[in-house]
């Protein structure tokens, strides 16, 4: 591709980019492996599926798939408002909760501005603000032996604010690290954060975070109004597959995104999912044990094998495999585990050569995995 002819017509930001990775799909492994029986912890996807009644509502709105969505999304935002507290009008809808971090990028970067995050964050956030032609303002994460290895140093980004900044990114909890912020260093960053930069809190992995001060910064809407929540049902509802996300903002934030937003960005199945999805907690509840229990699993087998790793308190963990032994290094594993017809995600792409990030998955799943890494890692 080096070779693109197209190249200099490209926007410039554009030029630079590289494509997103995605974990690699089930049908790819078998078609380049030849294997089958395959397990994928690489996406964190919901591995209990979605909920039934999800799945149900889909089942019926497909009865009327002639028909375009409802533009506004209206049973949709008034469930959301509902649930959480807000006015209709606070609620933007997404294909994906990506959708909205493009939005976001859309609406407030020029190429005079700059987004700033930390390292070790979502690709997402460069890959908006890159694609509008805005500059990168990325702060050196906290240290490995931090108390939060690799997670955000709210000070050092606090000290890295310039007269450029107009975004200010923070996933809580983050991705790929699984690292949190708890609720009074992120009010307090936040609260010193200048009313012109928009601060973006990405809660894509909110349900499941059970942790006694971690906050929910829904709440934090109403007191500053230069904040955006973005949440997502591709997580815990275990609904990647349909693609919808939302975020909670001031009305006047919603209205400008909205400006921008295609009018039909979430399909009709999508809408019908979600709405039934937000009526079961108990799927919710039932995902958010198995994945605490998957966690405990996966930590207990690498504090007995001496294997390093990032606390998590996502549904997905780093384990440091690239250090264990000399001879195979984190790609070597990986490939190992693919050829098992197993699927997880490599971070060289985030700098993280030495770490695979995990999904957690069911009991049986992780058991494979953790067996499969204790055959070829000689554990
Ligand atoms: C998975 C993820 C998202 C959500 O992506 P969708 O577009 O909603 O599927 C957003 N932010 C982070 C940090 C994620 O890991």
């Amino acid at each position: 591709m080096n070779q693109n002819k197209y190249l200099n017509l490209a926007c410039e930001g554009v030029r630079g980019l590289k494509p997103y990775i995605p974990g690699k799909p089930i049908a790819e492994l078998e078609r380049e492996y030849g294997v089958t029986n395959i397990i994928k912890l690489a996406s964190n996807e919901n591995p209990l599926g979605a909920s039934k009644k999800a799945i149900s509502a889909m089942q019926e709105a497909m009865q009327e798939i002639h028909l375009y969505p409802d533009g506004n999304g209206f049973e949709l935002k008034k469930t959301i408002a509902g649930k959480f507290g807000f006015e209709i009008d606070q609620i933007t809808l997404g294909n994906g909760s990506n959708d909205i971090l493009e939005l976001i990028a859309r609406v407030f970067l020029t190429t005079t501005d700059e987004a700033l995050f930390s390292q070790y964050s979502f690709a997402v956030y460069p890959l908006a603000t890159q694609a509008v032609g805005a500059s990168l303002n990325i702060v050196p994460a906290l240290p490995e032996d931090a108390q939060m290895p690799l997670g955000h140093d709210l000070k050092a980004m606090r000290a890295a604010i310039s007269d450029r900044t107009k975004v200010i990114f923070v996933a809580n909890p983050n991705n790929p690290t699984g690292t949190w912020l708890n609720a009074s260093e992120l009010e307090q960053f936040i609260a010193s954060v200048p009313e012109n930069i928009i601060v973006v809190i990405d809660e894509a992995y909110f349900e499941y975070v059970h942790e006694d001060d971690y906050p929910d910064c829904s709440k934090l809407v109403a007191k500053y109004p230069n904040l955006i929540v973005t949440r997502t049902f591709s997580k815990a509802h275990g609904l990647a597959g349909v693609r919808v996300g939302y975020s909670f903002s001031s009305a006047e934030i919603a209205d400008l995104l909205n400006r921008i937003r295609q009018p039909f960005n979430v399909n009709s199945m999508a809408q019908a999912a979600a709405v039934a999805s937000l009526d079961d907690d108990k799927h919710i509840a039932e995902s958010v044990k198995v994945n605490g229990a998957g966690l405990r699993q996966i930590t207990k087998f690498c504090d007995a094998k001496g294997l390093g790793y990032i606390p998590s308190v996502g549904n997905f963990i780093c384990i440091k495999v690239g250090t264990y032994s000399e001879k195979l290094g984190a790609a070597d594993i990986d490939e190992k585990l693919l050829q098992n017809g197993i699927i997880v995600r490599p971070v060289a792409n985030y700098n993280m050569p030495e770490y695979l990030r995990i999904t957690v998955g069911t009991e049986a799943e992780n058991s494979r995995l953790l067996q499969a890494l204790e055959k070829i890692m000689e554990l």
